[in-house]
Parts: C-alpha cells; sequence; structure tokens
C-alpha cells in the first residue's frame, strides 16, 4: 500500500483524501490543517489522522474538541508521498521540508511549474512522470483544455487552438469572493496564462486563451475552437469524446444547458459532492465547420477534475504502475465512475 499524506485539507486535499481512500493499493496515513474548521472535524469523523502546521496552535483544536495526531513534519516522515493541496503559493515554501526529508511531492496548479520542474497530465504524459521526484498537476482549466486538445490532437492533429474560459468566481464554500454582480475580465489582457500553462505538458500546441469570472460557484465553461490537421466529421469528434476515461457528453436528450442543471444530475447520479471528474462536453454544441474546423462548449468542475489527475500521479510517481491507461482505469474503477 501506497502511504499518501495530504498537505492541506481544503477544497482539493479533501476531495484528494477520501479518493486516495477509494484506491486498493493506496492509504491515507494523514492530512493537515493550520487552523480548527469544519473541514478538521471532517477529518476526524472520516478517520484520518489530523496533523497541524504548528503545535503551538494546538490547544485552540483540543478546545474545539478536535483530535490531533501531532505536526506536519511527523506526518511526513510516516509518508512514502505527499500530495500538498495547501493555498498556491504556500506550497513552494513546503518544498525544503519535502527535500530534507527525501519525500516524492505533488503539487497543485497554484504553484508555478518550477515548484517540480514537470507538469502533470495522466492522459497526457503519464509516461514522463514514472518515478520522478516531483510533480505538479496542473490546475482545473488547464486539466480540462489538456484532455481535449492532446485527444484531438492525437487524433487529428491540433493546428491551433483557441479558447475562452468562463471561470466561476469562487467555490461554493467560499464567502469571501465574487464578483457577486459584474463579468470581470481576469485578465483584461490577451492571452491569459492558461495558454502558457496548457504548454507546460503540451509544448508543441499553438494557443491563444482568454479569460472573464462570473458570478456563479459550480463549475468553468470553456468555449474551444481547434484547427484540425486533418478533416474529421462531427461524428469521429463525438466517437473520440465518449471513448475518452476522463470526458463525457452532456446528451441533448437530456435538456440540460447550464452548469445548474448539470449539478443537479452530478447530485441524482450519486456523484459525491456532485463532483465531476471528467470535461463535461455539450454534445449539442460539438461543431464540425468546414472539415477542419472544431467547435465545443466544455464545463469544468473546477473542485474535481484534478483529483483523479493527482491519484495517477501518485502511481506514476512510485512507479507502481508503468501503463497510465491502466492507473487512469484503476482510479476510475475504485470511484465506480461511470459516464455521464
Ligand atoms: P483551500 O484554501 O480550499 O485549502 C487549502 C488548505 O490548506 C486549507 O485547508 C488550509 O487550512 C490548509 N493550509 C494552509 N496553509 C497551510 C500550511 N502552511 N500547511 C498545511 N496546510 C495549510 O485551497 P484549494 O482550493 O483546495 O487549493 C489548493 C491548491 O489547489 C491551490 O494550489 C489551488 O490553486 C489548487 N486548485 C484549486 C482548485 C479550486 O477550484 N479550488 C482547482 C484546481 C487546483
Amino acid at each position: 500500500m501506497i502511504k499518501v499524506a495530504v498537505n492541506g485539507y481544503g477544497t482539493i486535499g479533501k476531495r484528494v483524501a477520501d479518493v486516495v481512500a477509494a484506491q486498493p493499493d493506496m492509504e491515507v496515513i494523514g492530512v493537515s490543517k493550520t487552523k480548527p474548521s469544519a473541514e478538521a472535524y471532517i477529518a476526524n469523523r472520516r478517520g484520518y489522522p489530523l496533523y497541524i502546521a504548528d503545535l503551538q496552535n494546538k490547544p485552540a483544536f483540543d478546545r474545539a474538541g478536535i483530535e490531533v495526531a501531532g505536526d506536519v513534519e511527523e506526518m511526513l516522515k510516516h509518508a512514502d508521498v505527499v500530495v500538498d493541496a495547501t493555498p498556491g503559493g504556500v506550497g513552494m515554501k513546503n518544498k525544503p521540508l519535502y527535500q530534507l526529508l527525501n519525500l516524492k511531492a505533488i503539487w497543485q496548479g497554484g504553484e508555478k511549474h518550477e515548484v517540480a520542474d514537470f507538469s502533470f497530465n495522466a492522459s497526457c504524459n503519464y509516461a514522463d512522470a514514472l518515478n520522478r521526484q516531483y510533480a505538479r498537476v496542473v490546475s482545473c482549466n488547464t486539466t480540462g483544455l489538456c484532455r481535449i486538445i492532446n485527444a484531438v490532437d492525437k487524433a487529428y492533429g491540433a493546428r491551433k487552438v483557441r479558447a475562452t474560459m468562463v471561470r466561476r468566481g469562487s467555490d461554493p464554500g467560499g464567502i469571501k469572493k465574487g464578483p457577486i454582480d459584474a463579468v470581470v475580465l481576469n485578465p483584461p489582457t490577451i492571452p491569459s496564462h492558461h495558454g502558457p500553462d496548457v504548454q507546460t505538458v503540451l509544448p508543441h500546441i499553438d494557443i491563444v486563451t482568454m479569460a472573464m469570472i462570473v458570478p456563479t460557484t459550480f463549475m468553468h465553461m470553456h468555449v474551444v475552437h481547434i484547427d484540425l490537421e486533418k478533416a474529421a466529421t462531427r461524428e469521429d469528434i463525438l466517437a473520440l469524446i465518449e471513448e475518452h476515461p476522463r470526458m463525457g457528453l452532456v446528451r441533448k436528450g437530456t435538456g440540460i444547458t447550464s452548469t445548474a442543471e448539470l449539478k443537479e444530475y452530478a447530485l441524482d447520479m450519486g456523484r459525491p459532492r456532485a463532483d465531476l471528474w471528467e470535461n463535461a462536453i455539450y454534445e449539442e454544441s460539438v461543431s464540425v465547420v468546414n472539415d477542419t474546423e472544431l467547435y465545443l462548449f466544455q464545463a469544468i468542475h473546477q473542485e474535481a477534475d484534478v483529483v483523479v489527475e493527482n491519484i495517477d500521479a501518485i502511481r506514476a510517481l512510485m512507479g507502481t504502475v508503468e501503463d497510465a491507461a491502466e492507473s487512469i482505469r484503476m482510479t476510475n474503477e475504485a470511484l465506480s465512475f461511470t459516464a455521464i
């Protein structure tokens, strides 16, 4: 069993912990928090040993009735690999500790590529991650872009990609972020950082991206345009999406034309926390114009799509499963992940 520590038990970390716990070949040896919180209570309830960044804060946890197993360094000493899911920028500060303990580490998209010098997406570059010491799982938006671009590029050649990201303002639990009543250009300049971030995984792709933030909490919506090298039909692209283990079609027959209805659908499917681990591509939107211009809308559940990628990154770094398809199959199967 691979012993996994989750440093930072927030939106991403709590999901990673649950998905690690569901795998047949891994176990959660601990999770960490800085302050007492609802998530810390849940860690106790789930039976994950809870470690804290600074032991001086233990009395606050004691007063809140939250059991503490020790400090983060203690947790890391028991681990084979750490998934760092602390807020963007904090992960880089944690790196010297991981180096000191000679511990394999996986960071999230809030960190720069340089934190690991290797950016990961299971569908694109799993083999290159085998037995590495470090990897960074790219952000939710970049993960969603990499999956569709790589699949289309492999089959038909992606001559150029142009994409617009309509981003959620906050995660559902976030009470301090906005906007409440605005569409915010983020950034107002073009291109946004998403294109270069895709190139950390797929360096040869010609991509320009634009982004804005809207007052919603569940999902980003991508407007994707890919110019193909080889002609394809709409049916070819639909088949490509259906065959992909991390992409799914939002069927015309469901009548779903929004993120809100998609969330309700995910809940009705019984997905934990309404999590959609896959790109949700609207079947009706998939269009090929002039044989080589592909257009589509895809919804990306920001809290969920990177979670399954972290699981594959663990297997790749540990070198326990050599084949990407096999790791993806194992991860998906442990979640009873059936197509949307
Ligand atoms: P979050 O704020 O929800 O959770 C971070 C957790 O880290 C909190 O529980 C906090 O208590 C803990 N923490 C803070 N400082 C710590 C420290 N020094 N040591 C240990 N724990 C500490 O953040 P998040 O949204 O889960 O984001 C984590 C990472 O994942 C970031 O890099 C972010 O960019 C990336 N990411 C976030 C999303 C998203 O939509 N939320 C999507 C993809 C990637």
